[in-house]
């Protein structure tokens, strides 16, 4: 499968498919985008996978260098670009060297950072190994890493020339991992597709089993929302805020959870909240939260607020989020599966009721 990211010059293409790792070599031999080409990965990814790019690489002819740094979100801040930057300079890349983000989500971000700066910006490619980062990360452009005072604060928009998501790397994924990336993929049937949202109904078993056709068109339909979504919008105004449906709720359960919850279960959480929300305001019909509820629990994602996290700790995070973002907060309502409503204000009493009511739904 291909997806095309139409961004005028900057536009790209998406592989999606099995095997593919082992064309991106082949590909750069016929069509090379620089005369050196550096891996970057993480320490986890690289024992997976590093070492086989590196070896298919040097099969075609390419110089191919891996540098890697430690896995998880703990390495995704400046120190480790300035160090990757600094082991470039020591190897001797010039600008016209060419980085391959190997990794999920940490390693695309940190990696698509480093290429957009390194000497000014060098070209990327992305390898997406999570699901996660298939579905999401490496779509739509933006880089960047972590600060000690929050995430994501410092970054770049930059396109990568473009992204091979292997379906096959996916199967040394921990479960766990894979179910992060699914509630995206949830996100983007509630949000745009009812297609891909019965899709998920129907062959949650599948996905979760790693068929590649099933994985293969889900991860299509995922990439071709969010692209879409993207090219109408690349810099954040109007559109591109349906990307948060269930996020906003989320992040504030995420970091009530202390970091504990991932990603994937905070945002699913979230998007239960909102959907009871949507129900009490009369915008989502009830057949529809119950199908969300359902798809959640097929796919092993939670749906109910952690009983240790209380309401008023969520309402009070929340209101921090609108502050630190001058008010400009807005709560990406459902209007059924497939379609949203953006308001920029919630009645905090009704949000409140329908985090309670989260926590005790059947
Ligand atoms: P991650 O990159 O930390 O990967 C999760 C774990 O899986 C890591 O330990 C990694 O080593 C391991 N892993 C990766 N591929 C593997 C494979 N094929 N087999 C076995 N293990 C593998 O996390 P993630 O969930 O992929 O990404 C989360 C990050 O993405 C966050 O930092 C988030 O801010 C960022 N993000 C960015 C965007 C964007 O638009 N740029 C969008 C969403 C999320
Ligand atoms: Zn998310």
């Amino acid at each position: 499968e291909r997806v095309r990211v139409e961004l005028g010059a900057a536009s790209y293409d998406i592989l999606i498919g099995p095997g593919l790792l082992a064309e991106v070599g082949g590909d750069l031999r016929e069509r090379p985008l620089g005369h050196r080409y550096v891996v970057v990965t993480d320490e986890t990814v690289a024992d997976y996978l590093g070492a086989d790019l590196e070896r298919l690489l040097r099969d075609e002819g390419l110089r191919v260098d891996l540098l890697s740094f430690p896995a998880g979100e703990a390495s995704k801040h400046m120190g480790t670009v300035v160090d990757l930057a600094r082991r470039m300079v020591a190897l001797g890349c010039d600008r016209r060297s060419v980085v391959l983000a190997l990794g999920g989500g940490v390693v695309g971000d940190v990696a698509g950072f480093l290429a957009s700066i390194y000497m000014r910006g060098v070209p990327c490619i992305q390898l997406p190994t999570t699901l996660l980062a298939q579905v999401d990360s490496s779509v739509g452009g933006k880089t960047g890493v972590d600060l000690p005072e929050g995430k994501n604060l410092v970054g770049t928009f930059y396109q990568p020339r473009r992204v091979y998501a292997d379906i096959g790397a996916l199967a040394s994924l921990p479960p766990a991992e894979l179910r992060n990336g699914l509630a995206e993929v949830v996100k983007y049937g509630m949000i745009r597709s009812p297609e891909l949202f019965a899709l998920l109904e129907a062959r949650g078993r599948e996905i979760l089993d790693l068929e590649p056709e099933t994985v293969a068109e889900v991860v299509a339909r995922s990439c071709r929302i969010k692209a879409e979504v993207v090219a109408a919008d690349e810099r954040e105004g109007g559109l591109r805020r349906i990307l948060n449906f269930g996020h906003t709720v989320g992040h504030a359960v995420e970091a009530a959870s202390d970091y504990r919850l991932p990603h994937g279960s905070a945002v699913a959480v979230g998007m239960a909240v909102i959907a009871r929300l949507s129900v009490e305001m009369g915008l989502m019909p009830p057949a529809d939260e119950a199908r969300l509820l359902a798809l959640l629990d097929a796919l092993g994602l939670p749906r109910r607020v952690p009983d240790g996290i209380e309401t008023g700790h969520l309402l009070e995070l929340l209101r921090h989020d609108k502050k630190a973002d001058a008010g400009r907060v807005h709560f990406v309502l459902s209007e059924g599966i497939g379609a949203t409503r953006i308001t920029p204000e919630v009645d905090e009493a009704a949000l409140a009721g329908a985090v309670d009511a989260t926590r005790s739904a059947p």
